[in-house]
């Protein structure tokens, strides 16, 4: 969704117009699946860009990713793939949930490839395609969510309904893979080279954003999404990918309370000594998750403030009784810095993920690199 423009309405900053501003760097999403890239030995790299890509916005990730050579993209829906072919007229774009049924026909008028997950898929798509329209076969090896069981992909091998399908692309997905010490990573392995052995005529493609740190899981075709958005695939170790969103809210009120003052809903904060508190200009109908209540921070001067008491729809608390910065009209920093998205979401007790997916459309964007 597109913000109102507030240009011609007087002096007031798009920030206060809007209550807060996300800035997404389409320079740190392009260096990012540049440094994906190069891990792939040889293999090509493909973007994962579902849900809008992941939050960050297909219409200006997806030509910015084109632009850095990338030619293949994954989304999860038709709806989806409608809206990446308007902004990648040339691309491969798959559409990782499979072949709704009747679907065919409208997957071929906009050049989307299904990611067929069962023979009812695989026929349907043979019916329309006769071998002219490509689409991918998904083999499930563990996940038991899409996908043929992988005994059942090594029958189909040499079947006359792969070619009739036009299958050129084999794929699976992991279960662990940012757990690298869990054993079902070399199972899926083992098990996904076994199958591809059966197809020798086609691409394969295992490793999402974590599988690209996994031995044996390259392939011809790497699927990353999460990682080229900022997030951290090697969650024990120092993240090497580049911040990509930042999250910034205005400081609408500051004031100061007495011990035993209460803050927000239902008084779940109680002073413990006389503290300054500011009220940021962004809720939870921002994305903004409700769960960080009373565990999550905000950044203001660079000080890290807790926040308090529960995340309001459009408010928040915090306690800048140590942040000198923290005046009308400044800004505080929910994501960015050393707050960023795996940190937001593990406030949240969920992960960076859910934090980037969910992000709003009532504040500005701002778009830069
Ligand atoms: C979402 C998804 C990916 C990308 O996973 P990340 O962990 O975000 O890199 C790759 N493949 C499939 C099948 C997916 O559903």
């Amino acid at each position: 969704m597109e913000a109102v423009c507030v240009a011609e309405a007087g002096p007031v900053t798009e920030i206060g117009a809007h209550g807060a501003r996300l800035t997404i760097d389409l320079g740190a999403i392009v260096a990012n699946w540049r440094f994906l890239a190069a891990r792939g030995a040889g293999a090509d790299c493909a973007a994962v860009v579902k849900a809008d890509a992941y939050g960050c916005g297909i219409g200006r990730v997806g030509p910015a990713l084109w632009a850095a050579g990338c030619r293949t993209f994954f989304v999860a829906h038709l709806s989806e793939g409608v809206a990446a072919r308007a902004a990648l007229p040339e691309a491969a774009i798959y559409i990782l949930n499979g072949l709704p049924p009747g679907a065919a026909e409208a997957f071929a008028a906009h050049e989307l490839r299904p990611v067929l997950g069962s023979i009812a898929e695989l026929s349907d798509w043979a019916a329309l395609s006769s071998g002219r329209l490509p689409a991918a076969l998904h083999v499930d090896t563990g996940m038991n969510r899409l996908g043929l069981p992988v005994p059942e992909a090594l029958d189909l091998a040499g079947d006359g309904r792969i070619t009739a399908a036009g299958i050129d692309l084999l794929l699976s997905h992991f279960v662990s893979a940012e757990k690298p010490e869990d054993p079902v990573n070399a199972r899926q392995i083992a098990d996904f080279a076994r199958v591809r052995a059966a197809y020798p005529q086609l691409r394969a493609s295992l490793a999402n954003s974590s599988g690209v740190f996994l031995d044996g899981a390259r392939h011809d075709l790497l699927r990353p999404g999460y990682a080229l958005f900022g997030g951290n695939p090697i969650p024990g170790g120092a993240n090497p990918m580049r911040p990509v969103v930042r999250l910034e809210a205005l400081i609408a009120q500051v004031r100061d309370v007495a011990v035993g003052a209460t803050a927000g809903y239902n008084g779940r904060w109680t002073a413990p000594r006389p503290s300054r508190l500011a009220t940021l200009s962004l809720g939870y109908a921002d994305g903004f998750p409700r769960a960080v209540s009373g565990r999550g921070q905000a950044l203001v001067g660079g000080v890290p403030c807790p926040i308090l008491g529960l995340v309001s729809m459009d408010l928040i608390i915090l306690d800048v009784t140590a942040a000198p910065a923290a005046t009308r009209g400044a800004t505080a920093v929910l994501i960015g810095d050393i707050l960023d998205i795996d940190a937001v979401g593990r406030s949240a007790g969920t992960i960076g993920y859910e934090i980037l997916t969910g992000l709003g459309s009532r504040y500005v964007r701002d778009y830069v690199g």
